[in-house]
């Protein structure tokens, strides 16, 4: 009830998006969040466990019939890409929204003293997999007449800061892979492209970042819906947008 954005309850009927990272954390709240509102939801996860309790709670909550993808995005490639591309379109024929939202966070360490193998595991998994993901299923998303893409940043994404290594460095990809997109799909104005840095959260990354952290004294993912359902529902909602390309923070996120 304190959501700044409160919605219609069916804004997002007919709508088919796909969360990555869906079965925990941000991404289980936004694809639970997206199903209440009616979409069909696509759970693209690692943990089938996991994935599978997000679609019982879907299934028991809502009208909605989602659908469960585990898959390790540190192994995605054509095979699997292509094979998801080909069931999303003939189940659903196009894609209105893409939240790319699994991250790997890696190890708190100096540069000097990074893993490499960490380092090509988290470029893999925040930078690879979402621009292999977007690019197979890129003409989905040009077929629906409002598309939303939200790219999933962070602070150290924006101002780098000692110490977080590859998942910093990752997260100002976020920013460039999100701004070449938008400025690629700007004038056809069917797709926006949005990069959303959630701001602390109460989850299982935050906590492995933060292990002396009261988590209580974070919000949960549930709070920052509103601002991924406004940026989905898009002209559905039949408010102002932000402009395609914008960086936003889902702390300070205003409702227009
Ligand atoms: P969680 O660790 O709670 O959840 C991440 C989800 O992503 C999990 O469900 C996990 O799968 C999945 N995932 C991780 N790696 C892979 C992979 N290789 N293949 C498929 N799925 C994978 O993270 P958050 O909810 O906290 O984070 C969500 C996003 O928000 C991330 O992009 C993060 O960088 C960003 N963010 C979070 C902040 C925070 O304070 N929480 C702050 C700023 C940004 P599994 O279920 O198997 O574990």
């Amino acid at each position: 009830a304190s959501w700044r954005y409160q919605p219609e309850p069916e804004i997002l009927a007919g709508c088919n998006i796909l969360v990555t990272g869906a079965g925990a954390g941000i991404g289980a709240a936004a694809a639970k969040c997206f199903a209440c509102y009616g979409a069909n939801v696509i759970l693209l996860g690692r943990s089938r466990n996991h994935l599978e309790s997000v679609f019982d709670w879907i299934e028991t909550h809502t009208n909605t019939q989602p659908v469960i993808v585990p898959c390790d995005l540190e192994q995605l490639d054509a095979s699997a890409t292509h094979a998801l591309h080909s069931a999303i379109s003939e189940t659903y024929g196009v894609l209105h929204g893409l939240l790319h939202n699994a991250s790997r966070l890696g190890p708190k360490v100096p540069l000097a003293h990074y893993p490499i193998e960490e380092w090509l595991r988290v470029m893999q998994t925040n930078v690879n997999a979402p621009f292999i993901l977007t690019h197979t299923l890129f003409d989905l998303l040009d077929a629906a007449d409002d598309a939303c893409v939200i790219n999933t940043s962070s602070s150290v994404g924006r101002q780098g800061r000692a110490y977080w290594g590859a998942y910093a460095v990752s997260k100002f990809a976020t920013e460039g892979f999100s701004q070449v997109l938008a400025d690629e799909t700007e004038s056809a104005g069917r797709i926006r492209v949005y990069s959303v840095n959630p701001g602390g959260t109460r989850t299982a990354m935050r906590k492995a970042a933060y292990p002396l952290e009261d988590p209580a004294s974070l919000p949960s993912p549930e709070q920052h819906m509103d601002l991924y359902l406004y940026l989905m529902a898009g002209r559905r909602s039949g408010k102002t947008l932000p402009d395609t390309g914008a960086q936003l923070d889902a702390r300070t996120w205003k409702c227009q």
